[in-house]
């Protein structure tokens, strides 16, 4: 039988210490419930309205040489993928009569 009494000392669903979660004195099952750290990561970026699933583009500067790597945002259109960008690109939909698709050419006047 799986021993819980520290879970509910802790309050429940209260997150115990950091410090407790590497103590193996913790029961096993009090570890696991805990949220992994990516899942709270990803969490605060969605409050936030960050990507979650950045794509690392390599840069790098003609003129120096220099390469550094930035993260953009994935641009997914799916919820389920990223609600973020998902988001972001609804607005942008609703925003552009058409989409971002490029208007046919047009004559100028000369
Ligand atoms: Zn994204």
């Amino acid at each position: 039988m799986i021993d819980l009494t520290d879970a509910h000392q802790a309050g429940g669903d209260q997150p115990i210490s950091p410090a407790r979660l590497n103590d193996r004195s913790t029961p096993r099952a009090v570890r696991m419930a805990q949220p992994l750290a990516r899942d709270v990561v990803e969490e605060i970026a969605k409050q936030h309205g960050v990507c979650i699933r950045p794509v690392p583009l390599r840069r790098q500067d003609i003129l120096t040489g220099q390469v550094e790597v930035i993260d953009v945002p994935c641009g997914a259109t799916l919820e389920s993928k990223c609600p973020p960008c998902a988001k972001r690109n609804r607005q942008l939909r609703r925003a552009v009569p058409g989409g971002l698709a490029p208007r046919p050419r047009t004559r100028e006047p000369p």
